[in-house]
């Protein structure tokens, strides 16, 4: 490919709104164009890097035993009526009307379209296990469309789904797309880590997000140096921890005017926040009150308290509420809320002492409260609802985890029975019984892998592609296109690492050097080629490492060896 006939309109400064580098770089390096919010084209040079990831992609998925195929992106409301999830999605979900008044949505995901082909045709035990796997065009209504192609409303996904015949079969089918997953993402270059997750409302009981490690990630990553231990914050597991052993004190209520917040406490009653109980005021769907209680220098993580209350969704909630259901904001204490109000309290609060909580009542708290006596159990949910830190010991060998950030690239589910048993996809197994499908569900967000990439890999001049990934490995650049024995060398290289299979670019543009050495900067090629007036006189060519910034003077007869063996390494 030639640089004049390539549509990459490079820009010198971002467009204001793009906020984090892999956006940022993208827009300036000719790669995507917004047409609405969350809605992006793939210039040629995007679409390059993306096929190649699809395809590291497709060659691992077709070597775990995947076979690819292709399922409708339209889906009719009926089978998620089924299943359950037509309300359950939620907005995220964009529905559509035919012209018959028939509804549809727009596939966020298709594990109903999956379990509706296969339910009436893959009947025997003899056809298991089966993957199939397609890498489509995927809609979300997402609320909040940002930072590019990260959380983008259309995106490509790669989704795969195996079925097996019983749980060990499943478990062998997860544990090869783990792997598959693993290779894709080490191919890929990325300093990555597969982390427990919540499973969500997709449903299931075991999964991984495979994690890459970027300061942009949106998802908090707790991981442990001393052991292989790393989960997804909203899942890190925390065992109570137990306070030193008190006397319990007689509880008392204490004037405390103007402390409605836990520093404002601690300074007004001289104690420590490890001596406090703190309340969070949440409400679920149905506007229903839920408040949290953690110990004072812990915070709430607000998806185990979803899930120990069976929320859909939990907002915070507003004054008003949590008068009603008995509380006072700032004030606020487990001892006196209305019964029938969800009260969740860590289980780490229920081995404190002596602890100072909210009364309920305006400008007062209650001192020596003692869990294990002042909480009436009747009612009360006490379960691990705190959000790990830094510090906390790690859940698999106690030592003190440390905190990083990430971005989900791909996750695996383990499903169960969860949609063939809702949707009826049973097989007969080796003694004729009919039993349901064990599925599993394997998503790769293949625009989101490409934008972990630029966040991974870039400087202050641009991208730094990996090359397994980058749009071109090489570009060969003759410094001024119009002297006709540069642009002839620069030709006769192009053409010589052609034949070899490199995958080149010839900047054949006749503009101005800085130009174009500023371009594959930005574009960010592993290799840069550069054949100026050294060149034809002293057979002096230069070779610029991208990722190093090193530079590399030879002669044009080692010149396509040495390119393919600097690639190796890149
Ligand atoms: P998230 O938690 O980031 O919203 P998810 O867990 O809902 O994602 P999955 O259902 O697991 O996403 O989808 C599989 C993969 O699709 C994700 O691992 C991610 O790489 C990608 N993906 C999901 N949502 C988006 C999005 N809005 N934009 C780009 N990629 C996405
Ligand atoms: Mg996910």
């Amino acid at each position: 490919m030639r640089t004049t006939n390539l549509y990459a309109p490079t820009l010198r400064e971002a467009p204001a709104g793009a906020d984090i580098p892999s956006h940022k770089l993208m827009i300036r390096a000719g790669m995507i164009r917004k047409a609405a919010g969350g809605l992006y084209t793939y210039l040629p040079l995007a679409w390059r890097t993306i096929r190649k990831i699809e395809q590291i992609i497709r060659e691992e998925m077709d070597a775990a035993g995947g076979q690819e195929f292709m399922m409708p992106i339209i889906q009719p409301a009926e089978l998620w009526q089924e299943s359950g999830r037509w309300e359950r999605f939620g907005a995220e979900m964009l529905k559509v009307k035919d012209r018959h008044g028939r509804e549809f949505c727009f596939g966020p995901t298709h594990e109903e379209m999956i379990t509706d082909v296969v339910r009436n045709e893959l009947r025997s035990y003899k056809q298991l296990p089966c993957m199939l796997y397609q890498i489509q065009d995927k809609f979300r209504d997402e609320i909040r469309p940002r930072f590019g192609l990260m959380r983008s409303r259309e995106f490509i996904m790669k989704d795969l789904y195996s079925f097996d015949k019983d749980d060990a079969g499943a478990d062998i089918s997860y544990q090869k797309m783990y792997d598959a997953y693993t290779n894709i993402f080490t191919r890929c270059g990325f300093n990555f880590r597969p982390v427990e997750a919540d499973s969500g409302a997709i449903g299931g009981n075991h999964t991984h997000e495979f994690t890459v490690l970027a300061e942009n990630g949106e998802s908090d990553i707790a991981y442990c140096e001393s052991c292989d231990y790393a989960a997804n914050a909203e899942k890190a597991e925390l065992s109570p921890i137990v306070a030193d052993k008190e006397d319990m004190l007689p509880l008392e209520k204490v004037s405390t005017p103007g402390t409605n917040t836990i520093d404002l406490l601690c300074d007004f009653m001289n104690v420590s926040q490890e001596k406090t109980i703190k309340a969070v005021a949440f409400q679920n769907e149905k506007d229903e009150v839920v408040l949290a209680f953690v110990r004072g220098d812990h915070d709430v993580n607000d998806v185990k308290l979803q899930n120990a209350v069976g929320a859909l969704d939990l907002r915070m909630a507003d004054d008003d509420s949590i008068r009603a259901a008995g509380g006072e904001p700032g004030f606020m204490g487990p001892i006196g809320i209305n019964k029938g109000t969800y009260v969740v309290v860590d289980s780490t609060v229920m081995n404190m002492f002596n602890a100072v909580t909210g009364a309920n009542e305006k400008d007062v708290h209650y001192k020596n409260v003692n869990p294990s006596r002042d909480f009436s159990d009747e009612g009360i949910i006490v379960t691990d609802i705190r959000l790990i830190k830094e510090g906390d010991p790690c859940p698999h060998c106690g030592k003190p985890v440390k905190m990083t950030r990430g971005i989900e690239v791909g996750q695996v589910f383990k499903l169960g029975t969860k949609y063939s048993e809702a949707l009826h996809a049973t097989f007969l197994d080796e003694n004729g019984k009919e039993k349901p499908l064990v599925m599993g569900c394997y998503g790769i967000g293949v625009g989101r892998t490409m934008a972990a990439a630029i966040e991974q890999h870039n400087d202050k001049d641009g991208i730094i592609w990996p090359r397994a990934i980058a749009p071109f490995e090489v570009v060969v650049v003759p410094v001024n296109a119009k002297v006709p024995e540069q642009l002839e060398l620069a030709e006769q290289i192009y053409d010589g690492l052609k034949v070899k299979g490199v995958d080149v670019l010839l900047d054949d543009r006749k503009e101005r050097a800085g130009v174009k050495f500023k371009d594959a900067d930005l574009i960010g090629y592993p290799l840069r080629i550069i054949v100026g007036p050294k060149a034809i006189n002293n057979d002096d060519i230069e070779i610029k490492i991208r990722k190093s910034g090193e530079m590399i003077h030879l002669g044009k007869d080692e010149c396509i060896k040495r390119v393919q063996e600097l690639l190796k390494t890149l």
